[in-house]
């Protein structure tokens, strides 16, 4: 088998571009494919993807820095770069069930942009804008400032929140993408959770590196690396988006100490075969990136296209345990919709439990027993 490949995102598609531009991540975001006429210049569109983006204008955004948009394969209509941030019409349709907020966020907020709802962690949203926008957002009802909702953040309040809710030992920086902020900014709102002391633990949540590798300045890293223990949830679901600059970047990151995670959403048509994201995964283990979730992807309103069912997922997972290494292995969980948090779905490996043992499968579905003994008995066998 050939080693993985990191190819360098070839920027000569996108026409004469200095290289010093095409490296400045402020280029790319100025340079970012928002609008229909923008996208027909450089992808021919079929009937559901023009619609789509047309609509898009009122719900959810459209964007996509050119690294991205460079990793989209344009003779292949079912490419999963494309599928990921194209629009298509289907966002328009609302199947059963489907929520604008799935996760039941809006009502687990007790400041606005602080989501509070196990006891010792919080969600802090810190931004509405990231640098490209997934069509399957949990949150589209309130990023990219295209739908009717606000995103509303009092971070003053949520600080005073956290300073006087010291069972909070966990902050979680999302929005949005909150490597989208400046350094200063970023910087300033590191320094001020630092200040208090019973939060021990922060992390970031961000698809940055993988839509903007650029952003991953060495300036931006010296300053994180301030902040210790800093960890950091990236978001990637294809191999194809693991480049070489983004092995480059995930790398800066991962030699000032950052320990990385890796979210993905199981999508269908994008990456719902084992053998696509085995590959993503075992790609990120060489990037220094340890597979954390994977998500089924939440009911969120227009999101019925990119959905599979639960059943596919755990034959997914049942065909990555066992077969490759342990690490490369993500949790796979579901949002519990309205706001039930993160649910493990298994698959599960304990066929029965009975008093005195445990009846258990392995990953080629051999039997295996674990016999218990209760203290008592242990008790029994002394002298
Ligand atoms: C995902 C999430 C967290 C973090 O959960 P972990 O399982 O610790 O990664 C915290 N708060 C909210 C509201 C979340 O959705």
């Amino acid at each position: 088998m050939k080693a993985k490949e990191f190819q360098r995102v070839p920027s000569e598609s996108w026409g004469s571009v200095l290289p010093s531009e095409w490296n400045d991540w402020s280029w790319q975001l100025r340079n970012r494919i928002q609008t229909l006429e923008q996208l027909e210049k450089r992808l021919s569109l079929i009937g559901e993807e023009r619609a789509g983006t047309i609509l898009a204008g009122k719900k959810l955004a459209l964007g996509i820095t050119p690294h991205f948009f460079s990793l989209i394969d344009p003779q292949d209509p079912d490419c999963p770069i494309r599928r990921q941030v194209v629009p298509r019409i289907e966002e328009a349709s609302r199947a059963p069930d489907e929520m604008v907020d799935p996760c039941g966020e809006d009502s687990h907020m007790p400041v606005p942009g602080l989501v509070h709802r196990y006891p010792d962690r919080v969600l802090l949203l810190v931004t509405d804008r990231c640098a490209s926008y997934c069509r399957y957002c949990t949150r589209s009802r309130v990023v990219s400032g295209a739908g009717e909702q606000e995103l509303t953040v009092d971070l003053e309040g949520a600080f005073r929140y956290l300073e006087n809710h010291p069972e909070v030992r966990d902050v979680l920086l999302s929005g949005g993408d909150p490597l989208l902020l400046s350094d200063a900014k970023l910087n300033a709102i590191l320094t001020r959770l630092r200040s208090i002391s019973s939060i021990e633990f922060i992390r970031i949540g961000t698809r940055i590196p993988i839509f903007l590798p650029q952003r991953i300045t060495p300036e931006l890293v010296a300053m994180l690396k301030q902040h210790h223990p800093l960890w950091m949830s990236i978001h990637s679901n294809h191999p194809k988006e693991l480049s070489y600059e983004v092995r480059e970047a995930l790398g800066r990151l991962a030699d000032a100490g950052i320990p990385l995670g890796n979210q993905s959403v199981l999508l269908k048509g994008v990456n719902d075969r084992s053998e696509i994201l085995k590959d993503l995964f075992h790609k990120l283990l060489l990037c220094r990136v340890r597979p954390y979730y994977l998500y089924q992807c939440d009911l969120i309103t227009g999101s019925a296209h990119l959905r599979t069912t639960i059943r596919e997922g755990q034959e997914i997972m049942e065909q990555l345990r066992g077969y490759t290494t342990g690490y490369a292995v993500p949790t796979y969980v579901v949002d519990g919709p309205g706001g039930g948090g993160k649910i493990p779905i298994g698959p599960g490996y304990i066929v029965g439990m009975a008093d005195d043992r445990v009846i258990l499968k392995n990953y080629k579905g051999d039997v295996y027993e674990y016999p218990e003994i209760s203290q008592t008995q242990v008790a029994g066998f002394k002298g």
